[in-house]
């Protein structure tokens, strides 16, 4: 009796991924098995499109300590500014990584750098709602008009201190930051668009 009770226990520890857990088999597939590069999901393949239309789990603090969690940063960078892809910002479901992390370039900074945000949450949104548009990597051959709040406050784990930070964004990297942070929730740019067109260029 008391043996599987225990057993249940390990069970349900497996599946839940608690707060010391570590990188899935299949995450770490992903994450190390691939080049440089990793492929992004596109709503086109139906597998694809329904891993993008999952929610993302948080990161423990053992996971953000990890070689695995600096390659996983590495190459989301690596992959948003492949010439292939060209993009502003990329989140983890894109490349089959269900986990609440962004890459997001941050125009708002000198030299405009690409930096990652592990898991990141928008704590609130505020000033005028401004429409502009918008693509997506996972969405080829499309484009909306979307709008969005101009200015934005956003938590993260920092995966050197381990705190929690804060930071106040507004302008076109608050828009950057409002898009990614859908997709963690499973939705997609085109769920909020006034109005859509293709543009195959
Ligand atoms: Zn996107």
């Amino acid at each position: 009796m008391k043996k599987s009770i225990l057993f249940l226990v390990l069970a349900l520890c497996g599946c839940s991924n608690p707060g010391q857990g570590s990188f899935s088999k299949a995450e770490k597939a992903v994450i190390d098995g691939q080049g440089e590069v990793l492929r992004v999901l596109t709503i086109g393949d139906r597998s694809d499109s329904l891993f993008l239309r999952g929610e993302c789990k948080d990161f423990s603090d053992k996971e953000l300590k990890s070689e695995t969690f600096r390659t996983l940063s590495r190459k989301l960078i690596s992959t948003v500014t492949d010439p292939s892809e060209d993009g502003v910002g990329i989140a983890g479901p894109q490349v089959g990584i269900g986990r609440r992390v962004v890459a997001v370039q941050r125009f708002d900074k000198e030299g405009e750098p690409f930096e990652v945000y592990p898991n990141v949450r928008i704590e609130s949104k505020s000033g005028e709602m401004v429409s502009g548009q918008e693509g997506c990597l996972s969405i080829p051959g499309m484009r909306g008009l979307v709008p969005r709040y101009s200015k934005i406050t956003i938590s993260y784990k920092d995966p050197s201190t381990l705190e929690t930070v804060r930071d106040t964004i507004e302008g076109f990297t608050a828009v950057i930051f409002q898009h990614e942070a859908d997709h963690l929730d499973g939705v997609l740019y085109i769920d909020r668009a006034d109005s859509l067109w293709t543009d195959n260029r």
